[in-house]
Parts: C-alpha cells; sequence; structure tokens
C-alpha cells in the first residue's frame, strides 16, 4: 500500500465516526432534546393532556391532539421528539427502542 492509500483507508472511519459524531451527538442537539420532558414527565406536569393512546398526548399549549413526533437530526437518529402539527411546539421527547 503507498502511502496516500494507506491514509485513505485510515483516514475514512475517522471522517465517518466524525459525521457520525456531528450528526447525532452534536452537544447542542444533546442538550436540547435531554432537557424536553418525557412523555411520563410531560403527562404528570399536564394531566389534562392525556389521551386513550398511552404513547401519545395532546398539546399543553392549544390542546390539539394531532401530535407527531420526528428524529431529531437524521432519520437514523434514535432520539425523537413529539411536537404538536397545530402550534408547532414542541412538547416532549422519546428514545427508539431499536
Ligand atoms: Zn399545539
Amino acid at each position: 500500500m503507498d502511502f496516500l492509500t494507506e491514509i485513505f483507508v485510515l483516514g475514512m472511519p475517522v471522517i465517518a465516526i466524525a459525521i457520525y459524531y456531528f450528526a447525532f451527538y452534536n452537544k447542542s442537539n444533546d442538550d436540547y432534546w435531554r432537557k424536553l420532558p418525557t412523555l411520563p414527565e410531560y403527562l404528570a406536569e399536564h394531566p389534562e393532556c392525556v389521551t386513550d393512546d398511552d404513547e401519545n398526548a395532546r398539546c399543553c399549549h392549544c390542546h390539539s391532539d394531532k401530535v407527531i413526533f420526528q428524529p431529531l437530526t437524521c432519520h437514523e437518529d434514535p432520539r425523537y421528539k413529539h411536537f404538536c402539527l397545530n402550534c408547532k411546539r414542541v412538547l416532549f421527547r422519546s428514545k427508539s427502542i431499536l
């Protein structure tokens, strides 16, 4: 292996790890996510938001039941944020079990 190939082979995993790190574990993203309440914490604070679905809740701001979730960063991110489709406010967090 010549020197440049070696740099390339050794460098790729480092670059991949760096991209992974910045996409998933970017500190401000993670801090933001950790500050969101979990569903049980959210429901404890807003008992009026309990719904029939024990995996979901109503919006505590506008009382809409259109609360949807999406990954915090990219598709592979196991951290989810749940937000109100009506008023667009982020309500609580969850983590994919995968
Ligand atoms: Zn709302």
